[in-house]
């Protein structure tokens, strides 16, 4: 099809069709370049998809205004039209539809495709210390994986599965509808083609058993809230001898007594005295392993942070680590003794006098002014 076709000229019908015309010669069309009865006809698929296009604009009444005034343009400037790739797609779009105007559910035809297996999810608590040293845990997870007595193929050992008598291993028969012969999926085997005579008795012929699976996972050292791990195949089987899903592991990281956390930098406070402030001194921090000595410089001011390099937490997938935030507080005491007053107030006397600032009017700020 180089140019598009009239949405109308493609159904065969006037302009003012009615809504039960349109569905009328849609049906008409979908019957007969429908890809069951046209298999490998790639001139069929078209029209069947081109037909489907014309019915998902014209049973629109919203779409068939705008595409009665504007012709394509209108529709394709809505992203309408023209999106029915493959003959899945138009079975996607209209699965009630083809139940509606054939009287049988969905997917036409029982074509049955493997299809991947849905992935699961697992939420795992971790403490700080575990998310930040790594780890290994051990999961029980209950879910379904493929039999292993029959290899998912539902009969017992020694036997495997016949043909459907009832479709002849067609997968699907033909019923009479009116005028209309049209294909269903075999309702004896489901559209598969064959029946199980001796069911599995692990799985009873399901082919599918309920496992609860023990699972070792290694969580690596720098791991985060909302860190997802995923284990390949580990999720449910697949469909039709599809492949398994994956098996997502969400980690949730405790809060730590010591340590918070930005990122991979770790952060804690450590108290220091007036004096140990005005002096400098050396004082012992909290790490992730031992401790280490920290160099507080003379007259550091309350609430100032100090870096250690590489004491924080390791970036994933990578030997760089964050770093250790220290925020010093100075601590005022509120209880001294006799001898510490004296002495504190022979140290005012021999202070400088500092020169008074002009003070910062943060009222004017506060009050929006
Ligand atoms: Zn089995
Ligand atoms: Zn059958």
């Amino acid at each position: 099809m180089s140019t598009k076709r009239d949405y109308y000229e493609v159904l065969g019908i006037e302009n003012h069709a009615s809504a039960d015309e349109i569905k009328s010669a849609y049906r008409k069309l979908a019957l007969k370049y429908h890809p069951d009865r046209n298999p490998d006809d790639p001139d069929a698929e078209d029209k069947f998809k081109e037909a489907a296009e014309a019915y998902e604009i014209l049973s629109d009444s919203g779409k068939r205004a705008q595409y009665d005034r504007f012709g394509h343009a209108g529709i394709n400037g809505q992203g309408f039209g023209d999106h029915f790739h493959s003959t899945e797609d138009v079975f996607s779009a209209f699965g009630d539809i083809f139940g509606d105007l054939f009287g049988f559910g969905a997917a036409a035809g029982g074509r049955r495709r493997a299809r991947a297996g849905a992935d699961l999810r697992y939420n795992l608590n971790i403490s700080f210390r575990d998310a930040a040293k790594g780890t290994e845990v051990e999961l029980n997870i209950p879910k379904k994986e493929v039999c292993s007595d029959c290899h998912g193929q539902g009969s017992a050992p020694g036997h495997t599965p016949e043909t459907c008598q009832h479709c002849h291993g067609q997968g699907q028969v033909t019923q009479s509808q009116g005028f209309f012969r049209i294909s269903v999926p075999c309702p004896v085997c489901r559209g598969e083609g064959k029946v199980i005579t001796h069911p599995c008795p692990k799985c009873r012929g399901n082919g599918i058993v309920q496992v609860d699976k023990n699972l070792k996972v290694r969580i690596p050292a720098g791991v985060d809230t909302g860190s997802r791990l995923r284990l390949r195949n580990e999720g449910e089987p697949g469909d039709f001898g599809g492949p398994y899903g994956d098996l997502y592991v969400v980690i949730y990281v405790e809060d730590d007594k010591i340590f918070a956390r930005r990122g991979q930098d770790l952060v804690v406070s450590a108290d220091i005295s007036i004096v140990q402030a005005i002096l400098g001194a050396k004082i012992e921090v909290p790490t992730i392993d031992e401790p280490v000595t920290l160099e507080i410089p003379k007259g550091t001011q309350s609430g100032k942070i100090l870096r250690i390099k590489n004491m924080g937490l390791p970036y994933l997938g990578s030997t760089q680590k964050g770093d250790l935030l220290v925020e010093v507080l100075v601590h005022i005491p509120t209880k001294i003794t006799k001898k510490q007053e004296e002495l504190l107030r022979e140290f005012d006397r021999l202070e400088e006098g500092r020169p008074i600032k002009k003070v910062k009017d943060f009222f004017k700020k506060a009050m929006g002014d």
